[in-house]
């Protein structure tokens, strides 16, 4: 039976490569339909116009117009998409750095209070969001939401109000003089705002073994793999992390996979772990919990192939072999351009803001006005941070899009003082 979705995008490719995997990851985030067909002989890549299973040309993408695409990169997936462009005005009321929950927030508020606003976003809609399979304790949805769908409906709903938000731009530099924020994006080109939120989250940690980075992609998945669960219906899976967010992983992928080994270091789900999930995971007859653990070692030749385990009480190791590890063990800013720009930041790399800048009532050296910072502020006037980014933030959907509002109540403050 054919799959009849208008924007279907089909990719033919093999799984454990990290190039098929970047382009499944991107389509699932941005919530395009996708078929995945799996090349598994060289005939099968034959009858796709390829000279082997191991032709460098995978994925190939074939579009609902029914042009092909050979191994593309995420901007070409965004132009044939139709959604890549360059910001179409030379200068805006505010420039928002990410579209996760508070990037998405701001460009609501932002756009709908009248601002001429842009969101630049390096990846897909939703941020770290995206990847959860279903938010449970979002405000207002009892049966729960996949991100996916929640980061869909803040975009209708943000560029309904005439937000421009431009996808697959990286902000790499800032430059911040009297009145203009001028952001400097990885392709050269640049956005001028008169003030900017900063709502770029926080990148996974990794787990820092010795050969993690061949297996990125190919074995490794770092974040909940909410593309990935159709994939991995046969086979064993491992999930490192002892918060909700490998909870939810491992509940995710327990749906349809036979086994599921979760992974922590600590010695109790309880204490890092939302009571209704720690429940469920209990209650689940194919998961096993492996308190007081770490992953030692990966094993593997092309592929990701076993996992060493490794009792942090007793030294005991085991090996268990799966060709799926999905890594949810939290994360942290990315935000080395701050210290060129001279944001302050905290010794993790968050930025810091509002009353956070004061010393005993009194605003750090670093900052350089008589009034005392906005509530969101960063030591740059008008330079705003919201969300996981920022020092002091509730690493929640919530309070993410909370601050996204918020920042905007205060970019306004900040415009009006001229
Ligand atoms: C698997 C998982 C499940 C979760 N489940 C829940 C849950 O059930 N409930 C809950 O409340 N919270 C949950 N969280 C936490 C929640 O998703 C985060 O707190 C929230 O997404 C933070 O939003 P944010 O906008 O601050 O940052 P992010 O969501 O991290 O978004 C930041 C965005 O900025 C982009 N970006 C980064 N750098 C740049 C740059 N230089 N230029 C342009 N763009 C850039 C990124 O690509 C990303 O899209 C979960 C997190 C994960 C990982």
């Amino acid at each position: 039976m054919t799959d009849e979705r208008p924007n279907l995008v089909k990719v033919y490719g093999r799984t454990g490569t990290p190039q098929c995997y970047a382009v499944r990851d991107f389509l699932y985030s941005n919530d395009v339909p996708l078929e995945w067909v799996e090349v598994r002989t060289d005939e099968e890549a034959r009858a796709i116009g390829l000279d082997s299973v191991t032709d460098p040309r995978l994925p190939v993408c074939v579009f609902p117009d029914g042009t092909r695409v050979e191994r593309p990169t995420i901007q070409r997936l965004s132009e044939k998409l139709g959604w890549f462009h360059d910001p179409s005005r030379t200068e805006y009321d505010v420039a928002i750095y990410g579209a996760g929950p508070a990037g998405l927030s701001a460009a609501v508020y932002g756009a709908s209070e009248g601002l001429k606003t842009v969101v630049i976003e390096r990846w897909a809609i939703g941020g770290q969001a995206a990847s959860s399979p279903k938010i449970e304790n979002y405000l207002g949805f009892p049966g729960g939401i996949s991100g996916v769908d929640l980061a869909d409906r803040a975009r209708d709903q943000a560029t309904k109000f005439g937000a421009e938000i431009v996808i697959a731009r990286e902000g790499v530099r800032g430059e911040f003089t009297a009145g203009r924020r001028v952001g400097y994006l990885a392709d050269g080109s640049k956005v001028v705002a008169r003030a900017a939120v900063v709502a770029t989250g926080i990148d996974y940690h990794r787990l820092n073994l010795p050969n993690e980075d061949r297996f990125s992609g190919a074995g490794i998945y770092y974040g909940a793999g909410a593309s990935e669960a159709a994939l991995c219906t046969a086979h064993p899976v491992v999930v490192v992390g002892g918060g909700n967010s490998g909870a939810q992983a491992t509940l995710h992928f327990s749906r349809t996979s036979p086994r599921v080994t979760l992974v922590v270091r600590g010695d109790t789900l309880k204490s890092s772990i939302s009571a209704y999930l720690v429940e469920r995971i209990h209650a689940a007859t194919n998961v096993d919990v492996l308190t007081n653990n770490e992953v030692t070692a990966l094993e593997g030749d092309a592929m990701l192939d076993a996992v060493i385990v490794r009792n942090r009480l007793t030294g005991e190791c085991r090996r268990i072999e799966t060709h799926w590890l999905f890594v949810c063990i939290g994360g942290a800013p990315r935000t080395e351009w701050a210290v060129e720009a001279k944001v302050t930041r905290d010794e993790a790399g968050y930025l810091v803001t509002g009353p956070d800048l004061m010393n005993g009532g009194q605003p750090s050296e670093a900052w350089p006005l008589d009034r005392p910072p906005y509530h969101l502020e960063t030591s740059v006037p008008g330079l705003f941070a919201a969300g996981d980014v920022r020092h002091g933030s509730v690493k929640r959907c919530a309070s993410a899009v909370g601050e996204g509002a918020m920042a905007i109540t205060f970019v306004h403050r900040y415009l009006a003082d001229g």
